[in-house]
């Protein structure tokens, strides 16, 4: 049997539910675990130890009444943009650094009630505005497989305590990617749900039209557990869809049969290079082999994403993050006069990129912008949107890559806009608001150690259920996401063996 920490949700819930141990016991593994892998890894922000303890011995309570909890006992992280009363919520940023949350989120609450035990709080780029988790103020996360590398953002803090062991289920948000890139750079799943499915109460908002919730898992089965926990209508939210839930995780199908895939015409692979297009072509292979009919697909506006995402987040964030005025949350820097307290506030509470976005924001909403810029990109948002609702009337789910290129060095893409293109591929999806997860589709010849990518499936809105089926299907026959030890580098130099091998048999 594998250690305490390495185990799935899926088997912690069935241990702790039928009493083979406890989520004390669990707990004091994973904390211990966190304690000697994450000086390294640098995911977490802060470490929850007493809560942690605390919220254990009340599920092994519950547990004692006869309780059966869906993830009881399994050690959570969350990202440190949802809030968790009484901790510290920082958003990574200089602004909030001092912050505790007097409530909790909706999300994190249901994972709560489900089960779980929160671990601590992860790192993100600030805001949750980048590619990289490189724009958080308050620290380094580097990617389990290679420490040299970033863990992808903005939930890189996440999907790196996942990767790495210090957690079964790390919660995310993704706004134009950032559950999914992150979770194809650690190896692990990525999932953004439907927009509207998972309430956005207590997640600090960036662009609140494209703001989700989602898990990220070491198997899909886990991703549906926890998706199936924190999904839900909310009243507290606005914006929360109030139609009943389809749970997924018992809907997890073993192959393809009767599914048409759709593989974009104007996603081609060969700007990718040639290691990631043999990657992705395997994996469309793959998916033939499992049973799916691919068929040709056009999104004729994607190529638009990005230019139209790039105004709407902004202007968002612009707007929602004028809170941060020095009066009513976390930093003041003392001025004479009111006016210059708030713009001095800003000035040293808000990094370099958070102040692109609000400057950027700020302009495209300006009275005699607002037209050409606010308003164009919401027609042509609409037009993703449309895109994609007429190529699922030829498939059923669409399947592409879910990054432009493996994870890369620290340090490495040091211009904003090199880093915005990183979004390609999550960016549209992101704008129809559907659902799309990125899954382990194998791993790339570049640098020391093989480097991993991912898969990236969606489905229409609400097509949840169909969607972690077939990526469970998908994953079951490929095992891409082997159960591997990345501190060790065992999973990548077990890659690199593959490898050989499969050039051995080539030749
Ligand atoms: N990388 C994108 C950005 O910087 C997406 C971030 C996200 O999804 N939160 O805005």
């Amino acid at each position: 049997m594998s250690e305490l920490f390495e185990r799935s949700a899926a088997e912690i819930a069935r241990e702790v539910n039928e009493r083979r141990v406890s989520a004390s016991e669990l707990t004091q593994a994973a904390l211990a675990h966190v304690r000697a892998n994450d000086g390294e890894i640098g995911a977490y922000l802060l470490v929850l130890d007493e809560l942690a303890k605390e919220t254990a011995l009340r599920v092994d309570e519950r547990i004692a009444r006869g309780e059966r909890l869906p993830l009881a006992g399994v050690p959570l992280a969350v990202k440190d943009n949802m809030c968790l009363t009484g901790t510290r919520t920082t958003c990574a940023s200089r602004i909030l650094e001092r912050w505790t949350a007097p409530y909790t989120a909706t999300a994190v609450a249901r994972m709560l009630d489900a089960g779980c035990v929160p671990i601590g709080k992860t790192n993100l780029d600030e805001f949750a505005m980048g590619s990289s988790c490189e724009n958080s103020a308050l620290g380094v996360t580097r990617n389990p497989y290679d420490l040299e590398r970033v863990p992808g953002g903005s939930s890189g803090g996440s999907a790196a305590a996942v990767a790495a062991r210090e957690a079964a289920v790390g919660m995310g948000s993704d706004t134009g990617g950032s559950i999914r890139e992150p979770g194809a750079f650690c190896n692990v799943i990525g999932f953004k749900p439907t927009y509207g499915r998972v309430s956005r109460y207590g997640l600090i908002a960036f662009a609140s039209s494209l703001d989700q919730i989602g898990p990220l898992t070491r198997t899909v089965e886990d991703a549906a557990l926890a998706y199936d926990a924190m999904a839900g209508h909310d009243p507290m939210d606005s914006t929360s869809i109030a139609r009943a839930v389809e749970p997924s995780a018992t809907t997890l199908r073993e192959d393809l049969q009767g599914l048409r895939i759709g593989i974009v015409r104007e996603f081609g692979l060969d700007p990718l290079g040639a290691a990631m297009k043999a990657v992705y072509e395997r994996a469309y292979r793959d998916l033939e082999a499992l049973g799916a009919r691919l068929v040709e697909v056009s999104l004729p506006t994607a190529d638009y994403g990005l230019a139209t995402y790039y105004l709407i987040a902004p202007a968002e964030c612009s707007s929602n993050l004028a809170r941060f005025d020095g009066v009513r949350y976390g930093l003041q820097v003392q001025a004479g006069d009111v006016a210059t307290m708030n713009s001095r506030t800003r000035a040293a509470g808000f990094g370099p990129e958070v102040k692109r976005r609000v400057l950027i924001g700020t302009y495209a909403l300006s009275s005699g912008y607002y037209d050409a810029y606010y308003v164009r990109a919401q027609k042509a948002r609409t037009l993703v949107a449309r895109d994609f609702a007429q190529a699922f009337d030829k498939c059923d789910l669409i399947a592409c890559p879910a990054t432009s290129c493996p994870p890369f060095l620290l340090g490495a893409k040091s211009d904003p806009y090199s880093m915005y293109l990183m979004d390609y591929y999550t960016i549209p999806m992101s704008l129809a608001g559907i659902p799309a997860l990125s899954v382990p589709c194998g791993w790339v010849d570049e640098g020391d150690v093989p480097l991993p990518i991912g898969l990236q499936l969606t489905a229409p809105h609400f097509a949840e259920p169909l969607l972690l089926g077939a990526a469970h299907a998908y994953e079951q026959a490929t095992q891409h996401a082997l159960r591997c030890r990345p501190e060790s580098f065992d999973c990548a130099s077990r890659a690199q063996d593959r490898l050989r091998a499969k050039s051995r048999d080539r030749r």
